[in-house]
């Protein structure tokens, strides 16, 4: 029986740049801060746009931000074990701020 090779975890290539001349807002692997503003990723910025791009596809941007959250806590528990953020933050950081949070789905 061959089991599933799991996949890669998806590449941070959202949001796109915009205004399409400006740098993107895309993470610096593997310390996860913004090329465009230094500030940690999703930066505003990086959220605003993510949003609006995914506007019409909020199961894909849930799923998107899910992976990379686990990219980042690949990444940033190897960088620094002891001092990192906590899971805990890392998933405020990284999916609690997106598509269905407990308040959006009660409202739905
Ligand atoms: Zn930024």
């Amino acid at each position: 029986m061959t089991l599933p090779v799991p996949r890669l975890g998806p590449y941070p290539e959202r949001p796109r740049a915009y205004p399409p001349d400006q740098p993107a807002h895309l993470p610096i692997r593997p310390l996860w801060l913004c090329r465009a503003c230094g500030l940690p990723w999703p930066c505003a910025q990086a959220r605003l746009l993510l949003k609006a791009e995914y506007a019409d596809h909020p199961v894909d941007l849930a799923v998107y931000l899910s992976g990379l959250y686990h990219e980042a806590t690949h990444d940033l528990f190897r960088l620094n074990p002891h001092e990192g953020p906590t899971p805990r933050e890392l998933f405020e950081r990284f999916v609690a701020w997106g598509p269905y949070r407990k308040g959006i789905v009660q409202n739905q």
